[in-house]
């Protein structure tokens, strides 16, 4: 088989085709799939199963109760070594739909971009993926690896049955390492990867001071729900400080030798960030390596949400009856979030605020893949030959992706994020006028094709 980067028979039916991705990921964004609005879910859970089928998979839908159901496909090729693929066909509503230039489900090209929302998360990998496989039966009949790929609906709302669907499915989802949802490439061509995500602990905090809103002129007697919420708050964490829950940093693992020379070989993006922020400085004037490493292996307790009392305009004198807050826990290896609950519920009763109410929302584990994983090293490999430049790699991310816990339980496959997805830093996901490059449609794509290859190898 040819060097899968400068074969001609594969660059030539590349360029044959290079509008199908785009066209392809058009049809893909005109149709919603907001699964926080139950908005077109049915149809676009059809849709993706028919373009699975139609470049070979083998499809079925994995159930569970209460859920979309999650697509799956798998593609025998010529060895056994199976990868798994990871995407989610939902996307993040729209709203606000007045700060859209275009309608959001109206996918629409301007200055190279294409604009819709769910576009850039994650509708383009989606694309670029079917068109990398594609490509590749076109012009050598079939793949050199087996591809077995899991397209679940539920990705925007916290994957809460993608634990349910891997337990039931786990056989059909055994690999020798799955790419999740990927990254791109960096501002200097560099192409990056991701290994794991912080865990999740979100819970919300209610205080009952008196039964009604009375007259502030009762605050000599009366106790208040306000002070106490603050009070209670600050037993948590002082200003930018360590976390006083007892016992929070019992199982906290610190970074490996391999882990902080990744986070020193990143490029600096101080003023980058204090530009998007709006920010003078940064907490302890961190800046450079120090920053990448506060920000990757610190676990945090953030306020999200804090409320009570009169917050309209003006002036009202009321003494309110409740305080609520909410708070997310980031939690890094080896943290457990239900540990951390019972660590919190045993702090606020020692502090002597049982009383106070905790509600636990959500609850999702750390996941990282070790640097020195062979499948990490061999993607690595891959990546830094394609693009003739070293990975920049970042061991944790600072956000959550709860299906990771998931498949790490149920399904225990190594995974990470390859740089086959083309978004860029300023893709708006989430947010209006989320878009793409379409220049990066094709890298990915043809990243796509070179690591299917190379894994074949
Ligand atoms: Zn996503």
């Amino acid at each position: 088989m040819a060097d899968p980067k400068n074969d001609t028979a594969l660059s030539s039916y590349l360029e044959a085709h290079a509008n199908d991705a785009q066209v392809l990921l058009e049809v893909l964004c005109r149709q919603p799939s907001v699964v926080a609005q139950n908005l077109g879910m049915a149809e676009m859970a059809d849709l993706i199963e028919m373009l699975l089928g139609e470049i070979g998979f083998q499809t079925q839908r994995l159930y569970a109760e209460g859920a979309p159901p999650a697509i799956y496909g798998e593609l025998r090729g010529r060895s056994d070594y199976t990868i798994l693929l990871y995407n989610h066909y939902d996307v993040q509503p729209p709203e606000p739909l007045e700060l859209w230039h275009t309608p959001p489900f109206e996918p629409t090209v301007r200055d190279g971009k294409l604009y819709a929302r769910g576009v850039s998360d994650n509708k383009a990998e989606i694309a670029s993926r079917l068109i990398a496989i594609r490509a590749l039966r076109a012009v050598y009949g079939d793949l050199p690896i087996t591809l077995r790929w899991i397209i679940e609906g539920e990705e925007e709302i916290g994957s809460p049955h993608f634990g349910a669907i891997a337990q039931t499915y786990s056989t059909l989802l055994q690999a020798d390492g799955c790419l999740w949802e990927g990254s791109g490439f960096d501002p200097t061509h560099r192409p990056q990867l991701g290994l794991g995500t912080k865990g999740l602990l979100y819970v919300q905090l209610d205080v009952q001071g008196t039964g009604i809103d009375a007259h502030s002129g009762s605050a000599p007697i009366l106790p208040s729900a306000a002070w106490r919420l603050v009070q209670a708050l600050a037993t948590l964490r002082p200003p930018e400080g360590q976390i006083r829950i007892p016992g929070f940093y019992d199982a906290v693992l610190p970074p490996s030798a391999a882990q902080m020379s990744a986070i020193i070989d990143q490029p600096d993006q101080d003023m980058e960030l204090r530009e998007a922020y709006k920010v003078e400085r940064f907490v302890d004037d961190l800046s450079g390596a120090d920053l990448r490493e506060r920000e990757a292996f610190t676990p945090t307790c953030n306020i999200a949400g804090l409320v009570s009392g009169y917050t309209g305009e003006g002036s009202k004198t009321v003494l309110p009856a409740k305080a609520m807050a909410k708070i997310d826990f980031r939690l890094v290896p080896e943290q457990d979030p239900q540990d951390i609950l019972a660590k919190l519920q045993a702090h606020l009763a020692t502090a002597g605020y049982s009383d106070i109410r905790i509600t636990a929302f959500g609850k999702a584990d750390p996941v990282v893949t070790p640097i020195d994983n062979p499948f990490v090293k061999r993607i690595a490999t891959i990546a830094e030959s394609f693009a003739g430049k070293r990975p920049s790699i970042t061991p944790i991310a600072g956000g959550t992706l709860p299906f990771l816990g998931d498949l790490r339980r149920y399904v225990g496959v190594p995974g990470l994020a390859a740089p086959d997805n083309p978004v860029y830093w300023g893709s708006g996901a989430h947010a209006p006028n989320e878009h793409i490059r379409l220049d990066d449609l094709d890298r990915a794509a043809r990243f796509g094709c070179y690591l299917f290859m190379e894994l074949g190898i």
